[in-house]
């Protein structure tokens, strides 16, 4: 594994530009070429957009509702969140994923036949430490996985800084049964371990919210056979 420091983000740019953009394109898409692992994520991830849309949905009306979407990946969250309504800024570090999500909404972001009329988001190539502005809502949905929990403590707080109402995240939870599954994989390295993958606990996650004024309000764990997430969605505290 390589060292924690400075270095991952670029290794992380990398990846999801490349082998990882590829892999994961295929993951979040809808084609019959992955395999049962890759499906079985493929299944777990949309539950956790379907999760989200409930959480959010729950709530009120998306619509006209700002929604900053923070490493969009191929635009699975921002799509539905547009057909909402939802005035959506999407960005992801990687230009590649950025690409395909816009290519995704173009496609499938027409103007609708329904009530409510999508807005186009707004894509960008950001990392998420240096976006800046101010959102209703910020969601940041499987991406801390890639980021240990030093990192992880100030993206928090720089997300949370960042939104008026809500901050919904998502990551791979510090289990014992996980660790251990992960150990094992550890002990098989394929190719598609082009990157580490960072478990968090959610007593440390919830730590990170509470110092900068935030509480966890509604839980939920989604899993399937090889994907783990907890979501949490914190308010304000
Ligand atoms: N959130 C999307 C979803 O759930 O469909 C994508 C999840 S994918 C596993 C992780 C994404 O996080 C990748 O698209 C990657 O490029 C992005 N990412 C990783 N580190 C990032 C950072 N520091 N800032 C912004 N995006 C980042």
């Amino acid at each position: 594994a390589e060292e924690v420091g400075g270095g991952d983000k670029e290794v992380v740019r990398n990846y999801f530009n490349n082998s990882g953009f590829q892999r994961w394109k295929k993951i979040y898409g809808e084609t019959d070429d992955v395999n049962k692992v890759q499906l079985d994520i493929r299944l777990g991830h949309s539950k956790t957009v379907e999760n989200v849309m409930k959480m959010l949905t729950d709530d009120g009306s998306l619509n006209g509702v700002t929604v900053c979407d923070a490493g969009c990946g191929t635009g699975c969250l921002s799509i539905p969140l547009a057909k909402e309504g939802a005035v959506v800024s999407a960005s992801d570090i990687s230009a590649a994923m950025v690409a395909e999500a816009e290519k995704q909404a173009k496609e499938l972001l027409t103007a609708g036949n329904g009530d409510i009329a999508p807005v186009m988001p707004k894509f960008e190539v950001k990392d998420l430490e240096s976006l800046d502005g101010k959102y209703d809502t910020v969601v940041c949905l499987d991406v801390l996985i890639h980021y240990p929990q030093n990192k992880a403590d100030g993206m928090i707080a720089h997300l949370a800084s960042l939104a008026e109402n809500r901050l919904i995240l998502s990551f791979a939870p510090k289990t014992f049964y996980y660790d251990l599954l992960k150990r094992i994989g550890e002990l098989f390295p394929g190719p598609s371990k082009a990157t580490r993958a960072y478990l968090h606990a959610e007593a440390d996650v919830e730590r990170a919210l509470n110092k900068v004024g935030w509480k966890i309000r509604k839980r939920g764990l989604i899993t399937t056979q090889f994907y783990f997430a907890r979501l949490v969605e914190a308010v304000p505290a």
